[in-house]
């Protein structure tokens, strides 16, 4: 019953949802439709009867598959997961501002490295060095591909061949393979462990200082906290120490914000500015954590460390893209006011929404859904928390508004594998047999997508 492929291929010429379709593709999606049933029959899947190999289901399935190679794998997504800064999900939403530079840049020349004053060869790190030691306080600056690799080129640079000291209480591991220890070996550099995990003293770094010393390390503990009997090093008494005894000082401040998050009723979180102000040669942080921009590792500190960490050969394997360039300028410009910052700059938005207005948007939402519900559908606005993501602020708390979706005859896995497979995919998470979507980190306008998307599941449940 199966059909040839000459066969499918001439009814894709009446489809016109699959004109344009290249043809080596319509003939790949064929032989795989046809394979893909081929194997069915010999599992003899129950599934697998007259109805589905009839002419018609063969064709819908081959125009499915055609059309699913013409989609982008890169897709947008709604994060209903309430984790705002979603590694998983592509972190840090861009501002309106800094989409539009990408675009302004990207479609045309620019002046990326070439000194227009001069006439002469520029530097790409010219673009962001002058916001960035405006907003931070730094003598210097340079951003490159992401922090990781800022923290690889700053260690080697300063300590190739030599001792970083750092604490036990920090030897941090992010995820996605990053580990301090690790990329401290991956530099050349020789990781010297001091303290204990959860007390750490200076005089531990004091007595650990010998020929070999090369820097003296802090970084930042991200995504766990030690409570109870503990004892940190500031970065400040480092910086003293490191004066006294003529060795650099570099923080890792993995996330790194620019506001201060205290004013807006959250746990107080450093800000890159406290960190400079405290005098270390480096400080490296992320861009797209809680600062709300592009991926980037962004490095300030003192003008002579940062020469010559520009002039070391990794810099090239490291750099930094001209979409990136460009979405960061305009994201730490936004930060010149930082309520404008706070307004415009997604994560921000998100991190800071009050709570009325996340459950409006529930609220709104749980109409849409009534509105095109039957009687299987049963919603419920739940309070739950939404967590900062990107492994910072692990301790905060967010007070959020979730809804709770239940149907009928559906489990909460195949509601959960449903949505997460609807165009635009929808991303939440499964609690006590319901589907749960939380309100901070979904948009005004994804209202009316996720209604969309839970109205096509009711329909084809009738069917
Ligand atoms: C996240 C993080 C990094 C890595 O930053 P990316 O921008 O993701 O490369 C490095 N160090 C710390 C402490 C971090 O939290």
């Amino acid at each position: 019953m199966l059909p040839g492929i000459d066969h499918l291929l001439e009814a894709a010429e009446n489809e016109p949802a699959l004109k344009g379709v290249p043809r080596p593709v319509l003939i790949r999606c064929g032989r795989e439709t046809v394979e893909s049933l081929r194997s069915s029959i010999l599992r003899e899947d129950p599934d697998v009867g007259a109805e589905t190999l009839s002419e018609a289901a063969v064709l819908k399935r081959f125009a499915e598959r055609a059309d699913r190679e013409t989609t982008l794998n890169l897709r947008p997504v709604i994060n209903g997961t309430g984790v705002v800064i979603h590694t998983n999900l592509g972190r840090s939403p861009l501002a309106p501002e800094a989409v539009e530079n990408i675009v302004r840049i990207s479609n045309r020349y620019s002046n990326l490295e070439f000194d227009l004053s001069r006439g002469k060869r520029g530097s790409r790190y010219d673009a962001v060095e002058d916001i960035l030691c405006e907003i931070t306080g730094a003598e210097a600056a340079m951003a490159v591909n992401n922090n990781a690799g800022a923290v690889l080129l700053c260690l080697n640079t300063l300590a190739e061949g030599r001792e970083v000291i750092v604490s036990r209480g920090e030897l941090v591991e992010i995820g996605g393979s990053f580990r301090i220890p690790d990329v401290m070996s991956r530099s050349g550099a020789v990781l010297k462990e001091v303290g204990s995990t959860n007390r750490t003293h200076l005089r531990d770094y004091e007595t650990a200082v010998n020929e070999a010393t090369g820097l003296l390390l802090k970084v930042h503990q991200s995504n766990y906290s030690i409570v109870g009997f503990t004892r940190s090093v500031s970065v400040f008494e480092l910086t003293e120490l490191g004066r006294r005894r003529g060795l650099p000082v570099m923080e890792d401040l993995g996330s790194g914000t620019l506001i201060d998050f205290s004013r807006y009723g959250m746990i107080k979180e450093p800000t890159v500015m406290d960190s400079v102000s405290a005098g270390p040669d480096l400080v490296t942080f992320s861009g797209d954590k809680l600062l709300g921009g592009p991926q980037a590792g962004l490095i300030v500190g003192k003008k002579e460390v940062l020469d010559a960490v520009k002039k070391n050969p990794l810099t090239r394997a490291l750099r930094i893209d001209k979409m990136t360039l460009a979405a960061l300028e305009s994201t730490l410009r936004l930060y010149r006011d930082p309520k404008r910052a706070v307004r415009e700059i997604p994560t921000l938005r998100m991190l800071t929404a009050p709570e009325v207005e996340i459950e409006r948007r529930a609220e709104k939402c749980k109409g849409l859904l009534e509105g095109i519900g039957d009687g299987r559908l049963s919603i419920q606005i739940l309070n739950r928390a939404s967590r900062v993501g990107g492994g910072a602020l692990p301790l905060q708390e967010l007070p959020s508004r979730c809804l709770g979706l239940k149907i009928e005859g559906i489990s909460a896995n195949t509601l959960e594998r449903r949505m997460r497979n609807s165009d635009p995919p929808v991303i939440g998470r499964i609690e006590d047999d319901r589907f749960l979507l939380d309100f901070r980190t979904i948009q005004d306008d994804e209202l009316t997508l996720i209604a969309e998307a839970v109205g096509r599941l009711l329909e084809r449940g009738k069917g």
